[in-house]
């Protein structure tokens, strides 16, 4: 392709809006055009990286026996109704009505209208396993949507859905997409890590997330200095912790401590390790159908509160803050609240760390009052793993250190069991000849996503270097003097010669000043670039790297071989 016929409508000017790398090239490059809030055009660059990356995902997908299909973005409510996710799913579902009044959902996920294909066409145990997906529009109405192409509200998204006739069978087919994942993200050319994710009520290994390694991601991880393990801190867990430090040995008494609202302020007033104090913790628990209570929250307080842990040990949508004022309407004194003392009908979660534990002080809830010689031994309450895991704790499989960093979520793949055929009453018959409803894996990658991803781990301050298999293009030639016959001659002849032999070749052909096409070269970020400047004279030309920015000086003879040697 050459540059003159091609729309790189490329600018210096940043976003106003944009703060990370992917998101200012991006766009400074002219990959992507902004069009409202989250929402975006591909201009012809950005729509060969999207359809690249698409088509790597679909190889490996289609080789490993998934079935593409393309299912409705426009979704009739009843299939949402039906699951229960219609009320549920909150304000990121888009719901609209059309001329006749009826309710719609732009699809956000497609568990439902899938499961509504398979079970129109599928009657018997016979024709599973299945493995279906689509690669196509979501929309989410995100309440931040932001960085470009990595939060969008309209987003591409390949999503998979299988059907299996027994959970082993679920089971397998997760660990082999787990596989076939991570042959996708290497073929990508990203650094990544397969990490436990949340699973709320299923638990255990039923859900993991890819996620590259990136600064700038949003996603903290868990991982190990040593081994392999590696999860998001929603569902990181760790080795017992201990406290060096002798606990304070006290019998049971309340004690007048003034103003000491805090774990830091407790802690200085007893001269004691906050690993011995309690820390309690009042929240909010939102249920379905507008329903909520207030739930207290129990843990050392060397620790910090995981909301999402938290969340699911009291199997809530949503925890949020509560004010000084409505505790005190249930009988909670802030700042002294207390695990042992609590109001009837207020639920209380113990963290496991506390199981068993002696020697603690917490809260008397009364004003100015604390407890001390608190002995849990044997106490009966909810123990529940609650806590942050942080860094330098143990590593429960090597004993090594655990540490953070920060990861960009681009696939997750999730054993969904029977959670949608059941109450969309998507069943098959057995070998048996019995009804069972079928047990379900299901498996999202971020395509668009993806793209921001690259560019987060492949930038430098100039601007893109995308991977071998993600390039727009594989070479750039690079006319160094437009009105040197003998440049443009070579130039246009390399070009021909490797267009015939099936390379990916742009040619810099405008009318523009070296520096100012080289800056274009960089910004762009092609793998590879063909300068062809005034030392053909000599018979030499140039190959930069833009990885790196380094240069060769090459004679004109080893061009073909050189090149193609490069690309592949
Ligand atoms: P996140 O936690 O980042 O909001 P999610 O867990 O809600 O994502 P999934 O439902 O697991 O997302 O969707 C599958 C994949 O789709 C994600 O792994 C991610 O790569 C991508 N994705 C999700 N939301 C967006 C978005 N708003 N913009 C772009 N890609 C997205
Ligand atoms: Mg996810």
């Amino acid at each position: 392709m050459r540059v003159t016929q091609l729309l790189i409508p490329t600018t210096k000017e940043t976003p106003n809006d944009a703060t990370l790398a992917s998101h200012i090239f991006l766009i400074r490059a002219g990959y992507i055009q902004g069009v409202g809030s989250g929402l975006y055009n591909y201009l012809p660059l950005g729509k060969r990286v999207l359809d690249k990356v698409q088509n790597i995902v679909k190889e490996e997908l289609n080789r490993a026996n998934c079935q593409e299909v393309s299912l409705g973005f426009v979704t009739p409510a009843s299939y949402w109704q039906e699951s229960g996710r219609f009320d549920k799913y909150g304000k990121e579902l888009l719901r609209f009505k059309d001329r006749k009044n009826n309710d719609f959902v732009l699809g956000p996920t497609h568990e439902e209208m899938m499961v509504n294909l398979v079970k129109q066409s599928v009657k018997s145990y016979k024709a599973l396993p299945l493995n279906l997906y689509q690669v196509n529009l979501k929309f989410r109405d995100e309440i931040r949507p932001r960085f470009g192409l990595m939060r969008g509200r309209e987003f591409l998204m390949k999503d998979g859905y299988s059907f299996h006739a027994s959970k082993e069978d679920m089971q397998r087919e997760f660990a082999y997409m787990e596989e076939t994942y991570k042959k996708i993200f290497t073929r990508l050319g990203l650094d990544f890590r397969v990490v436990e994710a949340d699973s709320g009520a299923i638990g255990g290994s039923g859900s993991k997330e890819f996620m590259v390694l990136a600064e700038s991601g949003e996603d903290t991880i868990v991982v190990c200095e040593e081994c392999e393990y590696a999860a998001n801190i929603e569902a990181a867990i760790r080795a017992e912790k201990i406290c060096e430090v002798e606990p304070p040995e006290a019998v049971y008494a309340k004690f007048y401590t003034p103003n000491t609202t805090t774990i830091d302020a407790l802690s200085k007033f007893f001269h004691v390790d906050p690993f011995y104090l309690i820390k309690t913790v009042a929240k909010k628990a939102l249920f379905d159908e507008g329903e909520s209570k207030i739930v207290l929250f129990a843990l050392r307080g060397s620790e910090e509160l995981q909301e999402v842990k938290a969340c699911n040990s009291v199997g809530a949508n949503e925890l949020v803050d509560i004010s000084e004022e409505e505790l005190a309407e249930v009988g909670l004194v802030a700042g002294y609240m207390s695990p042992t003392i609590v109001p009837e009908g207020i639920e209380i979660v113990f963290d496991t760390m506390l199981q068993d534990a002696t020697n603690l002080i917490c809260g008397a809830n009364e004003v100015d009052y604390h407890l001390v010689g608190i002995d849990l031994k044997g106490y009966e309450a909810n123990y529940q793993d609650i806590v942050a895991v942080q860094e330098g704790d143990t590593c429960v499989h090597c004993a090594n250190k655990l540490r953070y960093t920060k990861g960009i979520e681009v696939g997750h793949i999730f054993q969904l069991g029977t959670q949608y055929s059941t109450p969309l009453g998507a069943n098959f018959l057995n070998e048996h000849g019995k009804t069972q409803a079928f047990e379900m894996g299901t498996y999202g990658i971020g395509v668009s996503r993806i793209l921001a991803a690259i560019i987060e781990q492949h930038h430098d301050d100039k601007g893109c270097i995308w991977t071998k298999e993600t390039a727009p293009f594989a070479l750039s030639i690079i006319i160094s003097n437009i009105k040197d016959q003998a440049q443009v001659e070579l130039a246009n002849k390399i070009y021909q010669v490797l267009k015939e032999k099936g390379v990916e070749v742009l040619l810099d052909d405008r009318k523009e000043r070296f520096g100012f096409k080289m800056k274009d070269f960089e910004l762009i970020g092609i793998p590879l670039g063909l300068v062809i400047g005034k030392n053909l004279k000599d018979g030499l030309v140039e190959i930069v790297q833009r990885d790196g920015l380094s240069k060769e000086t090459i004679s004109v003879e080893d061009i073909i071989p050189k090149i193609m040697s490069q690309v592949w």
